[in-house]
């Protein structure tokens, strides 16, 4: 059964409760906690024609790296319809799935599961990209604008939507890093970011010899499916990381607790020099390579030994690309270096996927009309309240909330999926004064900080304990 929607009255040139701009999980997580709050009158905008998730590393048998749980809504409200395992029942798979005993579902389900809740929501707008958000002092009010898109991406109207609170969940684009941005302008050779993989494989499974560059996930997963497609014994491949070791990702129960509200609402309290110095330090809870991953490369490497010769593949981490320019108009030369050793070398190859990472989208050109009421830290990025408001100047009354643009303020526990629903919860509970969505005020066994946790038995004696050393008394 599809649930019903309950889309509440809305004239046309009546403000709205809450614009939501863009539409990937973290949206789409607060579309479907919405749906069912009948007085709460939402529009999601999105500038792609349809919901599509990173479709060009949905890599055949590519799983995502999180239970299937940290769906868009069961961590918050396990009892709303848009789970995933509503999908399946939808689907009738609900069976097949029981017996597949999996927890971590294929990235093509995952992309399909999020499909069937967005052509079901009908505060949805597809093939809307927003171009400015402005405060009005006059109305009290922002005003969206936005250009709709035909299918092919061409502008073929514009509009303005008034509302009294934004939310942004304009995720994230792929990163290049400035000595191989050239490269990828010029044709020629394919250059290509793993984040378009899927549309160049067959010229890469074709090319003489292909180097991957980047040790994160998405490099392992595209050096995977190489080299199980490249013919054996020449596989001509090169796979080079900056890391010091093809590392694995943390996965320790106690090392996933930095993916809780609690982790999240201790990093926000820091000081805001301390959570710089933090974030860089806790990469392998989110960069690196999923233990499966590593051991499905290393299996295939092994396979192609047994029959007493090596794989024509090379793995090395630790190096840095310099610089990168063309041989004639087929080759490319990446100038290394290996930052251990202190060594340079130069390596010909005919094709390179870069697997270098993303970025968050920058929110300054959506909010450019914002900047004299935006508080910013000391370099200059936006202060992002404990609710996922930004501070704004007391004179604007509506809201601005960010999903997946608080890194800085929030912790690494940002852009997992593991913390959608519960962050669109939170929000949702500020905006409605019947806070709709009750949330557990403990969620980790670890104590982040000298705090107590009031559940703990003894905890008070402890606290009590400890006080004259918080306070310093
Ligand atoms: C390949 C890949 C795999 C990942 N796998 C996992 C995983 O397994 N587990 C996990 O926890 N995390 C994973 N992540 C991290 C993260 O959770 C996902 O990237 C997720 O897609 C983030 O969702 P989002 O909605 O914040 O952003 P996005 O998915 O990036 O969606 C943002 C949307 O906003 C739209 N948009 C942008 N600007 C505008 C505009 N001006 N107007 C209208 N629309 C706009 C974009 O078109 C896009 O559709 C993965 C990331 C990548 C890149």
């Amino acid at each position: 059964m599809t649930p019903t929607p309950h889309p509440p009255h809305h004239q046309p040139e009546a403000p709205r409760d809450l614009v939501g701009i863009g539409i990937g999980p973290s949206n789409l997580s607060l579309a479907a906690l919405a749906h069912p709050l009948p007085d709460l009158d939402t529009v999601f905008y999105e500038q792609r024609p349809t919901f599509d998730w990173h479709p060009g590393l949905l890599i055949d048998g590519a799983t995502i790296q999180v239970p299937f749980l940290a769906d868009l809504v069961t961590l918050a409200d396990p009892a709303n319809p848009w789970t995933f395992l509503n999908y399946l029942k939808a689907r009738d798979r609900l069976f097949p799935f029981y017996f597949a005993e999996r927890f971590h579902i294929h990235r093509a389900e995952y992309d399909a599961y999020c499909r069937w809740v967005s052509d079901n929501l009908p505060q949805l707008r597809f093939g809307h990209q927003v171009d400015a958000v402005r405060w009005n002092p006059e109305r009290d009010l922002f005003e969206v604008d936005f250009t709709q898109l035909d299918t092919d991406g061409e502008a073929e109207a514009l509009g303005r939507t008034y509302t009294r609170n934004v939310v942004l969940g304009i995720g994230t684009e792929p990163y290049i890093p400035e000595p191989l941005k050239p490269l990828v302008e010029t044709p020629g050779v394919p250059v290509h970011h793993a984040a378009d993989y899927l549309d160049h494989r067959d010229t890469l499974l074709a090319a003489g010899h292909v180097t991957v560059i980047g040790s994160g996930q998405s490099g392992a997963e595209v050096f995977l499916d190489l080299l199980r497609n490249r013919p054996t014994g020449q596989e001509n491949l090169h796979w080079l990381g900056r890391t010091e070791a093809f590392a694995p990702m943390e996965y320790s129960k106690l090392g996933l607790e930095h993916f809780t509200p609690d982790y999240t609402r201790y990093f926000h309290a820091l000081p805001e020099s301390a959570r710089d110095r933090l974030i860089t330090t806790q990469w392998q809870l989110h960069k690196a390579i999923d233990t499966d991953t590593i051991a499905a490369i290393h299996e295939e490497l092994y396979r192609r030994t047994l029959h007493d010769s090596w794989p024509d593949a090379v793995l090395t981490p630790g190096v840095h690309v310099r610089t990168a320019g063309r041989i004639a108009t087929t080759q490319i030369e990446l100038h290394l270096e290996h930052t251990q050793q202190n060594t340079r070398s130069r390596l010909t190859t005919d094709a390179v996927v870069l697997a270098t990472g993303y970025r968050e989208r920058p929110l300054d050109r959506i909010l450019a009309g914002l900047d004299p009421y935006l508080r910013r830290d000391n370099r200059e990025r936006p202060r992002i309240d404990e609710q996922f408001r930004l501070v704004l100047d007391p004179v604007v009354t509506g809201a601005v909330y960010v999903q997946n643009a608080e890194r800085h303020t929030h912790g690494i526990g940002t852009p997992d999926l593991g913390l959608a629903a519960w962050r669109s919860a939170t929000i949702l509970n500020t905006l409605t004064p019947k806070e709709p969505y009750r949330l557990p005020t403990r969620t980790a066994f670890t104590t982040f900080g000298l705090h107590q946790h009031p559940q703990v038995p003894h905890a008070r004696q402890a606290l009590r304990a400890l006080t004259p050393l918080i306070d310093g008394r």
